[in-house]
């Protein structure tokens, strides 16, 4: 297969891709010791290629590494700078990147001896639509999973740590088993929680509503920029907690998330959601959302950074 871009920043060197490479014996590999994020750049008229929320993903990065103590040994500036020169390198027009801190070869040890400093590795690369450009347009079936997202007092849903994503293995990997195109979990309370990889909106008689933080999710930097557009745009929106039932329901589901961007649900459990495929508020979120990157969405909140200017 080719490779996905030419090189990889790790550890503050330039790598090349087939060189940025770990132990077997990386502690992360184990026992799931990593904190990551997915965020994308898009090539804007005005300014070029542009980071979005550049510094919101790499906070979240140093917040999930805080959760579980771990030391990276960068500042979040230094990070930041990383991610825009690793896009350069690569000479990427639109990119997703991938920054990843994990514990590296440090001993079979559960137990990482304090002080222990993280590896960190950016990848940058050019991918398409997650779900694909299909389901960007008409929507996707999603199916409940038969798993619950993590209870609150297991693990940290809101760190985005590798471990966590066994959970939205099991959960996608049950959904295109039985034919649909992701799953959503509900959380150990029955609510709505959110998709393997996206958090979850549903609408109905105009009003917008979306899981709140406790509902074991994932708190989206998407679902954070849906929520301030549809605000914006003079839609009421909610945080509450979602019964199944409001899914079958409502006129409109969408799900979003960095990689799925935001893509309709046109059905649930194989009950068709509204007319059954993309609904009117969510093409203008899709509308606004991609709007910020093909310059018809005023950036009113400073959410793009310039990579070549
Ligand atoms: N929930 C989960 C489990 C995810 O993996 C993601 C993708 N990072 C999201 C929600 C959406 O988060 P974001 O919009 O910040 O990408």
């Amino acid at each position: 297969a080719k490779q996905p871009a030419e090189h990889i920043w790790f550890n503050g060197e330039l790598k090349h891709w087939k060189d940025a490479t770990v132990h077997v014996m990386t502690h992360a590999i184990h026992y799931g010791s990593s904190v990551f994020e997915g965020v994308r750049a898009y090539d804007t008229p005005d300014q070029g290629t542009c980071v979005f929320r550049l510094n919101d993903h790499n906070r979240r990065l140093f917040d999930s590494a805080k959760i579980y103590r771990m030391t990276i040994p960068y500042t979040l500036d230094q990070i930041n700078q990383a991610t825009l020169d690793i896009i350069r390198e690569n000479k990427l027009k639109s990119a997703y990147i991938r920054p990843i801190a994990f514990y590296g070869d440090i001993g079979m040890g559960l137990q990482v001896p304090f002080g222990t400093e993280a590896e960190v590795a950016i990848a940058a690369f050019e991918w398409g639509a997650y779900l694909g450009e299909e389901a960007l347009k008409n929507g996707v079936d999603a199916g409940i999973s038969s798993w619950n997202r993590l209870a609150a007092n297991t693990m940290p849903t809101g760190a985005k740590a590798g471990g966590n994503y066994l959970s939205s293995q099991l959960i996608s990997m049950e959904a295109r088993r039985h034919g649909y195109g992701e799953g959503i979990a509900l959380d150990t309370n029955g609510y709505i929680s959110e998709g393997a990889g996206e958090n979850i909106f549903v609408i109905r008689d105009g009003i917008v509503i979306t899981t709140p933080k406790t509902a074991a999710i994932l708190p989206g930097i998407t679902r954070d920029t849906c929520m301030t557009l549809l605000r914006d745009k003079g839609y009421e929106v909610r945080e509450e907690n979602i019964p199944r039932e409001a899914m079958y329901l409502a006129d409109e589901v969408f799900m979003c998330g960095t990689a799925a961007e935001v893509t309709p649900v046109r059905s649930v459990d194989g009950i068709e959601v509204g007319a059954g495929g993309r609904g009117p508020i969510t093409k203008e979120v899709q509308d606004m959302f991609f709007g910020l990157f093909n310059g018809t969405t005023e950036d009113k909140w400073n959410w793009l950074t310039p990579v070549y200017k």
